[in-house]
């Protein structure tokens, strides 16, 4: 059976097929105020740039960071990215975005779902020491699933009901 060849695969195509699926800017709810609220209530979430750095790689956005302050001056500015899983929870992943030396923050970090910008809570306190810093999730709906799993029912049999 032959694999009809899609048109991704070949790499002339690539931009046109990533302009076609717009990447939507994370709303701000009210779940994500109150998680914001919870991890550093002197700051509120904004949007940062997406703006890909020199050499930067995914997952690495403290060595990112690092290597643009280098580079080009500026600052890292620690803090947490928000998303938002509608009808299940918000999340605050921490990670670090480059200020730069005009004082803009960027996300200089490639990204698998390529948004143009990111939803950023600055965190006024914690500075990255090297250790690993778990993410902090909010569950919007509390509800135990019915099938004794412990987990709410709308992260468990809610999304495959959905
Ligand atoms: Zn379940």
């Amino acid at each position: 059976m032959a694999r009809p060849k899609k048109q991704d695969e070949n790499s002339t195509h690539i931009e046109s097929a990533a302009e076609n699926k717009v990447p939507t800017a994370t709303p701000i709810t009210k779940g994500i105020l109150k998680l914001a609220k919870q991890i550093d209530a002197t700051t509120v979430p904004a949007y940062v740039i997406a703006k890909l750095g020199d050499d930067c790689l995914p997952d690495c956005c403290f060595k990112n960071v690092s290597k643009m302050v280098k580079r080009h001056g500026g600052s890292a500015q620690h803090g947490w990215k928000m998303r938002e899983q509608p009808a299940a929870f918000v999340e605050g992943e921490f990670c670090a975005v480059w200020r730069r030396p005009d004082g803009v923050l960027i996300d200089v970090t490639p990204r698998a779902d390529h948004p143009k910008k990111i939803l950023f809570l600055p965190d006024s306190r914690l500075v990255w020491d090297g250790s690993d810093v778990e993410s902090r999730r909010l569950m919007l709906r509390e509800t135990p699933c019915y099938c004794g799993s412990e987990m709410p029912f709308n992260i468990c049999h809610g999304l495959a009901e959905d």
